[in-house]
């Protein structure tokens, strides 16, 4: 049975990026050899790991701007301290807009200080604050471009006179913005790139080796730019999928043509929210997130017809975090605008029994 994918990450794939990864698991290339028993220090390998920098780079429009692409591990958890380890030497600003941005400031706290800029806690992060200001002279700003968990994205990011530090985890590579804004940017893979197991981390060179302490060398982003992304065993199955997507992604056109996708993808659901009295949104108009969208059914005597329809129709992941409740529609570049219709339409019949 053909199913619709809405999972929040780890989360839905391109089928044919799926079944080149389940090949080279098996047999790399016509090498006799699988993916996952070559050393990573073949020229296979080496290929591959230099293939999806390269492509990473390329997407974002920053190759030959003095930026590096790396491939860690520790997922996007452990770039919350990373960033701070070698970022923070007296006093850094965060935007606080949910649940992952929380966890960032709580391990930024452990080096330096941190300054909550605005936040929008109070109101469960149902909407990213405005007009705020950002003071001169951090070491960094660090924002979430996108709230997986509450649905809300930014759209616009502050004019910062410090280097400006992103968590792009579950938006990256689904809209085109000026990438070079942004000094560091950081992405778990497991949403828009491939399987859990690789973090993307661009960063800007020149920001580097400017605090005083000492870091550990896995820690430290200059050992693994030194390295090539190379400095231990990178997670290799993680890396050439990433690889893969990132290819489908620039032989689809890019950034451009997949954002084109994803509007319309948002706009049918959200259009569908606003208009039929049985869903509520559940983020501010203005930052609603074209990745996940949140909402809640206002009918319960509805909701078990609405659970049964989509377990029919082979809807996948749709629950609400336990933080928001409802539910969460995921639509990540590889989910299709038809899957996004399939659950529209479960939406739209239940007003006609509501
Ligand atoms: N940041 C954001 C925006 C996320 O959505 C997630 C995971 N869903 C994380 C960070 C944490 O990522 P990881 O599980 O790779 O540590």
């Amino acid at each position: 049975m053909q199913k619709h994918n809405f999972s929040a990450g780890p989360c839905i794939l391109p089928k044919e990026v799926m079944k080149k990864a389940s090949e080279a698991v098996v047999e790399l290339e016509e090498s006799g050899l699988s993916l996952i028993e070559i050393s990573h220090r073949s020229d296979a390998f080496v290929e591959i790991m230099e293939t999806a920098r390269s492509l990473a780079l390329e997407l974002l429009g920053l190759t030959g701007k003095g930026y590096k692409a790396l491939f860690l591990q520790g997922g996007a958890s452990m770039q919350f301290l990373m960033v701070a380890y070698n970022l923070l030497e007296s006093k850094a600003g965060y935007l606080n807009t949910g649940t992952w941005s929380l966890k960032a400031i709580k391990e930024a706290k452990l080096y330096g200080e941190v300054l909550e800029v605005a936040s929008s806690q109070e109101q469960n992060f149902n909407h990213i604050p405005k007009n705020y200001v950002v003071p001169q002279g951090l070491d960094y700003l660090h924002v979430t471009s996108n709230n997986t968990i509450f649905g809300t994205q930014l759209k616009s990011f502050p004019k910062v006179d410090c280097p400006l530090v992103c968590d792009m985890s579950s938006d990256i590579f689904s809209r085109q913005l000026d990438f070079s804004k942004f000094d560091l940017i950081y992405a778990g893979a497991q949403k828009n790139m491939g399987p859990a197991g690789a973090t993307l981390v661009v960063v800007k060179e020149d920001i580097l080796g400017k605090v005083s302490r000492q870091v550990p060398s896995m820690l430290n982003y200059q050992t693994h730019i030194s390295k090539d992304s190379m400095f231990n065993t990178p997670p290799v199955f993680a890396v050439y999928v990433s690889m893969l997507t990132l290819q489908w992604l620039k032989d689809f056109g890019g950034i451009a043509a997949i954002e084109e996708i994803n509007t319309k993808k948002a706009n049918l659901i959200y259009s569908e929210i606003d208009l039929n009295p049985v869903f509520s949104g559940f983020a501010a108009k203005e930052d609603r997130s074209v990745m996940n969208a949140t909402f809640t059914i206002t009918d319960d005597t509805l909701k078990d017809l609405f659970d049964a329809k989509c377990m029919e129709a082979g809807i996948n992941g749709i629950k609400g975090h336990r933080s928001v409740g409802g539910y969460r529609a995921s639509m990540y570049n590889a989910l299709s605008l038809d899957s996004v219709g399939v659950l529209v339409d479960i939406m739209s019949d239940l007003e006609r029994k509501g």
